[in-house]
């Protein structure tokens, strides 16, 4: 990977980290999101990752975006009506320049995080860029969800699955739950957010074994942008039959 540095440089912005979040990156952790910023610039010339490549689009869209579906394990003692679970392995599916995967392993350097994506050119810059930021406790595979959903080594593994932009939220209900132990949590993250989309997601989450535990809007700090994180927790195994075969997750959302 070149190293060659942009001229592009992100504003740290810790009032809005706090007056937002209650949370903040540390010195070291906006370090590493630094060097993740100047390595996507630089990768995005040989591929397509990402169109938000100015710094408060970055700052906003990728980074507090990720940190927002975070928050439960970023402010654990704030005040809720549901039990963080605790985590280790995490799997973020359909990471594309690695959001929210990155930034989550930055947060949490204790969890070992897979990067999952299905275009293979896009996993060897992850690898190589996980590598490069010395992220040793992150690793990326190429497949797809519907794949990688049946394997043994997979299945049922994950305390945390997380899918931004991915499809539609019954479509990532499809992809992370089986992925996810009994008790473990898929995160969801949505821009607007209704009550038929609840109602069908509802319904959705039961056929898989899940329910929905708790539904977190926020308004983005910079351009007050609606979002939701909708947080799925898997009560009992996901049966067999999910996820379905190649594309029917997408095309036929339960
Ligand atoms: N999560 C990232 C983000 O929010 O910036 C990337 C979103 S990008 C719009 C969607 C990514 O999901 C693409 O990189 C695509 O290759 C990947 N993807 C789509 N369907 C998938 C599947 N069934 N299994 C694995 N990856 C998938």
């Amino acid at each position: 990977m070149s190293s060659t540095l942009s001229d592009q440089y992100l504003s740290r912005r810790s009032d809005l980290w706090q007056s937002s979040l209650a949370w903040q990156p540390s010195d070291d952790q906006w370090t590493l999101l630094e060097q993740l910023y100047q390595g996507i610039l630089d990768g995005n010339q040989q591929i397509n990752l990402t169109r938000l490549t100015q710094p408060d689009d970055f700052w906003e869209k990728h980074l507090w975006d990720s940190f927002s579906g975070l928050w439960p394990w970023l402010v654990p003692d704030a005040d809720r009506d549901w039990t963080v679970p605790p985590v280790t392995r995490v799997i973020d599916i359909g990471t594309g320049a690695g959001f929210p995967g990155f930034p989550a392993a930055i947060a949490q350097p204790q969890w070992q995080v897979t990067l999952l994506d299905s275009t293979q050119k896009k996993v060897r810059f992850l690898t190589e860029l996980a590598t490069d930021l010395e992220l040793l406790q992150v690793r990326a595979i190429a497949h797809r969800a519907e794949f990688l959903g049946h394997q043994p080594a997979h299945r049922d593994q994950y305390d945390l699955a997380l899918l931004r932009a991915v499809g539609s939220a019954t479509t990532c209900a499809e992809y992370g739950l089986p992925l996810v132990k009994v008790g473990g949590v898929a995160v969801l993250y949505r821009g607007q957010w209704s009550q038929d989309e609840a109602k069908a997601l509802r319904r959705a989450a039961g056929k898989l074994g899940a329910s929905i535990l708790a539904t977190q809007a926020w308004i983005t700090p910079l351009t007050q942008g609606q979002r939701h994180c909708i947080y799925l927790r898997k009560d009992k195994p996901t049966p067999d039959a999910f996820p379905r075969a190649v594309g029917i997750p997408a095309k036929q959302p339960l």
